[in-house]
């Protein structure tokens, strides 16, 4: 065979989110911008803050091209991984070395990339469901027998499940909060239970299980919810963030790994994340957007406004008689499918220019994930469409 058969299924069938997505752009074009209710995709809809535009220009004015538009340390400039450790120092009283962050293209890449630096034959890796599906790819990519483990009734840890999954090959677990997509938060007490947990079975297998937290969403957080940083409560443990929410800056992929400075070979694993970034041909995060964010990484978008879209969203659902799971963070709200398969659900939402992702890719059945990271008048104006969707299906009772 003239091509990797693995990689042709991957590229030959999209992930569901993207055709939606793709769907919409056509359906747009033929009835209008506003008719559909695209609630598809997780692109930011608030602009960066203007800070973003000043320091970009002014870098471009300023900074000798030679030096903005050059490669840096495989890694990632020096000064940025500073300004990124003391803003996670000072924000959560964390313990993160400068020379244990891996400048990255964004969550993808450090996913790809912390994945591929941690495995060896016959390890395993757990996922919660529901759970962000391109997990699948980077895991089945590095090797890993994939292990899901099935969702609790309130979409976070459902530890009969994970009794069940673990195993003396467990090598690793994904944590994903705020939850791409149920909206789901771990509070504190949540990330206490779990590192109490798992430091038992690191006992019982004597080997370290190393916890990956994936947080693009760290920032995107109600209510005041104090956000429990990982490396503080468990020490074998590697972040993967990226600026594509928190800053609105999705399309220009850049992002970091951090490894825990107390994680079981720490050096070791912080030069096989170098490595892994060198083999997946990640080496140097685009310059620009490093030294952008050496200046701006204590700023985020505004976050209040989805806020705001979330509470309109929910209690609109919620008063048509929709059952919903209460989002504390990310901008997707979790909703029960009117019917046991979310993707007939799906196509009949379709017909009235909603676009819901149905939750069968996330591990789950259904449900829809509706992406609420849109405009307030968007949402309004589909409240109607949600309102026949409903009427439907109760006048077929
Ligand atoms: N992880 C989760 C849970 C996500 O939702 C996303 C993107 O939507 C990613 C990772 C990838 O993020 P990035 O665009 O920074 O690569």
């Amino acid at each position: 065979m003239s091509y990797n058969k693995e990689m042709f299924e991957l590229g030959n069938h999209g992930s569901a989110i993207r055709e939606l997505y793709e769907y919409g752009r056509k359906r747009r074009q033929i009835v209008g911008d506003m008719n559909v209710y695209d609630f598809s995709i997780g692109n930011p809809s608030i602009e960066s803050p203007k800070i973003v535009e000043e320091t970009l220009v002014n870098l471009i004015k300023n900074k000798k091209s030679t030096v903005l538009h050059g490669y840096t340390s495989a890694v990632g400039d020096e000064s940025t991984r500073i300004s990124i450790k003391n803003q996670l120092n000072k924000t959560y009283n964390a313990n993160v070395d400068h020379n244990k962050i891996y400048l990255t293209c964004g969550a993808a890449a450090s996913l790809a990339i912390t994945l591929n630096a941690l495995y060896s034959t016959h390890d395993e890796l757990i996922v919660f469901a529901p759970f962000f599906p391109e997990y699948r790819v980077y895991s089945l990519n590095s090797g890993y027998k994939f292990v899901i483990v099935d969702p609790s009734p309130d979409f976070k840890i459902n530890y009969e499940s994970l009794e069940r999954s673990i195993n003396k090959n467990t090598k690793v677990l994904i944590i994903n909060s705020p939850n791409n997509p149920s909206g789901a938060v771990l509070k504190e007490e949540d990330i206490i239970k779990l590192a109490t947990y798992l430091k038992k079975k690191e006992k019982e297998f004597n080997h370290p299980i190393y916890i990956i937290s994936d947080e693009p969403y760290r920032e995107i957080i109600y209510d005041d919810i104090k956000y429990p940083f990982i490396t503080n409560y468990y020490d074998d443990s590697l972040v993967c963030y990226s600026f594509s929410k928190s800053l609105s800056l999705p399309g220009e992929r850049i992002g970091y790994i951090v490894v825990s400075s107390n994680a079981k070979d720490s050096d070791e694993i912080f030069k096989a994340v170098a490595g892994a970034g060198r083999a997946l041909g990640y080496v140097c995060a685009p310059s620009l957007f490093q030294y952008l964010i050496a200046n701006v990484v204590e700023e985020t978008s505004d976050i209040s406004k989805y806020k705001e879209n979330r509470d309109y969203l929910y209690n609109s659902l919620k008063e048509l008689g929709y059952e919903l799971i209460y989002p504390d963070g990310a901008f997707y709200l979790f909703m029960k499918a009117l019917e046991p398969n979310a993707i007939s659900f799906m196509e009949r939402a379709k017909k009235h220019d909603l676009l819901l992702v149905p939750s069968d890719s996330f591990g789950v059945k259904g449900y829809v994930r509706i992406a609420y990271c849109v405009s307030l008048e968007m949402i309004k104006n589909s409240i109607k469409a949600f309102k026949e969707l409903k009427e439907e299906y109760d006048n077929e009772k």
